[in-house]
């Protein structure tokens, strides 16, 4: 049998990621994993039960009441974050919950705490996983690191289209706004910040299609795979 690699891939908010992870992983085989979507739950638990995230005792607190879970949807086959149980796949995406996970996600404590999980996932390998610190401190021996980036243009208007959907709402301002602080607070912050590793390859899909991105990354893998054969 094939040996199974880790792959990790890392950016930019609304570069793509996650549609390059989900389908890689859909191809190979893999475990696809969403590490945002855990800082997403988290910040939701804080927000929902009023947790003072400056105060380290109550996050401490917090957190020993927090169960992250990832659940395989039935019908689209894709898989979904569960917070104590609830699914909570389509509320963490709500724009309440991105104006302050940044803030939650640069805690210490918050990341001992969901890193910890990430790499107990990636165990066995066979596993492709989207954040900002996965190849740098999630998976530093990783076989292929992918860092992805995208014009700033053109992420705004793809989570936006995305949030409009559900929310006519929502403004290309807040939008904006929330892309650029959460980018500003993810590369600044003091621990595991957002930054290429240096075996990172890069990918730019500000002008390549899905399918070309695919590819690209398809063809990393078979290198990768044929280097450690
Ligand atoms: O990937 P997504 O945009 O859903 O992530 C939401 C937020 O979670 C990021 O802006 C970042 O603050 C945090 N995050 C992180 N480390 C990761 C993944 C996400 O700090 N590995």
């Amino acid at each position: 049998m094939q040996q199974k690699i880790i792959i990790t891939i890392d950016g930019w908010s609304s570069c793509g990621k996650s549609t390059l992870a989900k389908q890689l992983a859909r191809e190979l085989g893999y475990l696809y994993i969403d590490s945002g979507a855990m800082y997403r739950a988290i910040t939701l638990y804080f927000l929902r039960n009023h947790v003072d995230w400056t105060h380290l005792d109550a996050v401490h607190e917090a957190l020993q009441h927090i169960k992250l879970t990832f659940m395989s949807n039935h019908k689209t086959g894709q898989s979904e974050m569960y917070l104590n149980g609830e699914n909570v796949e389509y509320v963490i995406r709500d724009l309440v919950v991105a104006e302050k996970v940044s803030e939650v996600a640069a805690i210490r404590e918050v990341r001992e705490f969901a890193v910890k999980q990430q790499q107990d996932m990636g165990k066995n390998k066979g596993i492709v996983m989207d954040g900002r610190d996965i190849g740098t401190v999630v998976f530093p021996h990783a076989e292929l690191k992918i860092f992805m980036t995208a014009d700033n243009d053109i992420r705004v208007k793809r989570r936006f289209q995305e949030l409009y959907e559900k929310n006519p709402n929502v403004t290309m301002e807040e939008v904006r706004a929330n892309l650029e602080m959460r980018d500003y607070i993810d590369s600044h912050r003091e621990v595991s910040p957002l930054r290429k590793a240096d075996d990172a390859l890069e990918l730019d899909n500000s002008h390549v299609t899905m399918k070309e991105q695919l590819d690209i990354a398809k063809k990393w893998v078979q290198e990768r795979l044929t280097q450690n054969a």
